[in-house]
Formats: structure tokens, C-alpha cells, sequence
């Protein structure tokens, strides 16, 4: 396998269900990729 640089396309955003803002990525090569992100948010307001 020759070194391929995965080019993340974005596929969309979706929220999970404990709140996070999920984005979802893939590459042409058919490699997919989650990232999550801790919405940093205090229900006290
Ligand atoms: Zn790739």
C-alpha cells in the first residue's frame, strides 16, 4: 500500500444524543471519520 494522505470531506453535522455536535467526514478512498464535540454548556442560564 503506497502512502495515501486522506482528504476529509465533509459529510454533514448531526447532533448525538447526550448533546454533542457530531461531524461526520470521509475520504475518497472510502475511509470514514466521526469527530464529536463536548458542547461546553452549563444549564444554569
Ligand atoms: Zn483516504
Amino acid at each position: 500500500m503506497s502512502e495515501h494522505v486522506h482528504v476529509r470531506l465533509n459529510q454533514g453535522l448531526g447532533v448525538s444524543e447526550n448533546g454533542e455536535l457530531v461531524e461526520h467526514l470521509s475520504c475518497r478512498c472510502g475511509a470514514t471519520w466521526t469527530k464529536s464535540y463536548q458542547v461546553q454548556g452549563d444549564d444554569s442560564e
